[in-house]
């Protein structure tokens, strides 16, 4: 700040009195080119210039008595003339410009004066807000410490082959057959390649084994995000401890209050309404009768177990539930919907579809197939299909809040909630327009579970649909809070369920794996907990609304207190 700040104006005014002591130095100026000293010129042209502007005042009142016309001069009147303009410009170059100048200067001061001093009360104001120390003077940028990851002269080599270009990073896994070498190879070649530290981005401490050829390809490490533990939930009579894997300062302590709020009633009870998931091929034919064929066929009850037993073949676990087609012109979309055990479900949904479409060829040969999705499925992407046909598991959960309950432990009252919950998660929501978002934060709760349990997080967009609902039971005593979930995608096989973090954050909810007794259960009961937990971050987070508490807590959960000037890159 104090780099811009401009010298006062006394010091200004002494800056431009010569000194003595500078004489050596001083620059040379455009008086130095002029004859005579500069006091003796400046006295000549004030004489001249006054002198022959009242010698032509004169003359022109003379012409005027004796009716003489004023343009017609005589040698003495224009070398008069040529005197005054000359006089003039020199007398004008002299003080006139640094006249002009002083206004001009004296202005931009002021504004410069007064730009600064809004600017010292903004910082003021930020210094205060934050409550940061000063921003020390920039640092030189230090060329960054790249940390070796490699041993061994023969890995030397091998990343030199890599930064060269002689080795393709990806195939370093096949090549050397080793998963943490490789990873440590690739690494360094990135960092020498890019000039930049992974310091802060751990290598060691993680099975590369475990995600060849299913989970990540090229890694160079992995990220740490801390989990967190809400609960226990009391849900259709059993308490889970939930983790959550999360960043976001109150998340886990909001959705503990929940549910401490929820097991305090006596629990929350939940149903799965559907468990289906779905893909949705799109097809082409020359015409849109030909493709109306295709969906009456694909539609007819007497034609189901045909497409059952073909599509079914493609796992001991897939079994057809049923195919919903939409045309678009000539074109239809071929929305195939199936229960997959414990799985999520994408890769075997895909699968029996593949099967079907080979077997339509022989009825259909016609049939151009586009792609084997279309869409309509549809997967991470916000679409209204899901949130009315579902996708995945569609559950309600539901619980009764004590009034005490919702006094002593949520500081709120029944009424505000009820009225909150119109006017933000069904009105506010209808306002903007939403698609499946009728509720607060839903989104917050699954994302953190899905991270802590292995799943897609990317499923996270229509995993999150959900409508909150909150009405006054009891005679308006006590709250009804429910939350209706229609397309939670999970599973608790495949993917990343099966890595070991993932996989002992199932273990903690007891539906790690598949489930022998009951093929499917164990992913159910997971959707359900998604859906008890969401339901517990609901009800906590719309009382912290409802009772004016939720940027209070966030300054103390969710705002560091230390210097993030230290951490910028
Ligand atoms: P997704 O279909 O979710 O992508 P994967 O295909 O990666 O899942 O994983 C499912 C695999 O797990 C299949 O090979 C399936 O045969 C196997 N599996 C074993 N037990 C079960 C189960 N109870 N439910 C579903 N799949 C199971």
């Amino acid at each position: 700040m104090d780099l811009r700040r401009r010298p006062p104006p006394n010091a200004t005014a002494a800056a431009k009195r010569p000194t003595t002591t500078t004489t050596t130095t001083t620059p040379p100026k455009a008086s130095d080119a002029l004859p005579l000293p500069l006091y003796l010129t400046n006295a000549i042209f004030f004489t001249l210039f006054f002198s022959v502007a009242y010698y032509l005042l004169h003359r022109w009142r003379d012409k005027i008595r004796t009716s003489t016309p004023l343009h017609l001069l005589t040698f003495s009147e224009i070398s008069a003339i040529v005197s005054l303009i000359a006089s003039f410009i020199y007398l004008l170059g002299f003080f006139g410009i640094d006249f002009v100048q002083s206004f001009i200067a004296r202005n931009s001061n002021d504004a410069w004066e007064e730009e600064e001093e809004n600017e010292q009360q903004k910082l003021e104001q930020h210094r205060r807000a934050t409550q940061i120390l000063p921003t020390p003077p920039p640092q030189p940028q230090q060329p960054e410490t790249l940390i070796p990851s490699i041993s061994s002269a023969d890995d030397e080599e091998i990343v030199c082959s890599v930064v060269d270009g002689r080795t393709p990073s990806y195939s370093l896994e096949s090549r050397i057959g080793d998963c943490f070498r490789a990873a440590a190879i690739r690494r360094d070649a990135l960092q020498r390649v890019t000039g930049r530290s992974l310091k802060g981005l751990p290598l060691e401490g993680f099975d590369y084994d475990s995600i060849l050829g299913q989970c990540c390809e090229m890694p160079v490490g992995y990220v740490q995000i801390p989990v967190g533990v809400a609960g226990p939930l009391l849900l259709d009579g059993v308490q889970y401890v939930v983790p959550m894997a999360t960043t976001e300062g109150c998340l886990v302590a909001s959705t503990n209050r929940g549910c401490k709020a929820i097991s305090a009633c006596g629990g929350a009870s939940s149903v799965v309404l559907r468990d289906g998931m779905s893909r949705a091929p799109v097809v082409r034919f020359g015409t849109a009768k030909r493709a109306a064929e295709l969906k009456f066929f694909l539609e007819d009850p007497l034609n189901f177990d045909t497409l059952s037993v073909v599509f079914n073949r493609s796992s001991r676990f897939a079994r057809l539930q049923g195919v919903q087609c939409a045309m678009a012109g000539k074109n239809v979309y071929l929305r195939f919907t199936c229960s997959t055990g414990d799985a999520m479900g994408m890769n075997m949904v895909s699968k029996g579809v593949q099967n079907v479409l080979d077997f339509l060829q022989n009825d259909f040969p016609d049939m151009d197939v586009i792609g084997i999705s279309g869409n309509y499925c549809s997967d991470k992407k916000p679409a209204a299909v899901n949130w009315i046909e579902g996708r995945g598991k569609s559950i309600v959960c539901e619980a009764i809040i004590k009034e005490e309950v919702v006094t002593k432990v949520l500081k709120t009252n029944v009424a505000a909630l009820v009225e909150l919950n119109m006017l933000k998660n069904l009105a506010g929501s209808a306002v903007a327009g939403a698609l499946g978002g009728y509720n607060a934060h839903a989104s917050n709760i699954v994302s953190a579970i899905f991270l802590a349990t292995g799943q897609d997080p990317a499923q996270n967009v229509e995993s999150s649909h959900c409508i909150t609902m909150m009405e006054s039971v009891n005679e308006g005593r006590d709250l009804h809070i429910s939350v209706t979930m229609p397309s939670i995608e999970v599973g608790t096989v495949g993917g990343g369920t099966q890595l070991a973090s993932q996989s002992a954050c199932l273990n903690l909810l007891g539906v790690k794996g598949a489930s022998k007794e009951s093929p499917g259960s164990n992913s159910r009961l997971l959707a359900k907990i998604v859906a008890g937990a969401v339901l517990a971050g609901e009800l906590s987070l719309m009382s912290a609304i409802a009772a004016g508490q939720l940027v209070r807590s966030h300054m103390k959960y969710n705002r560091s207190s230390r210097d993030v000037s230290n951490c910028t890159s």
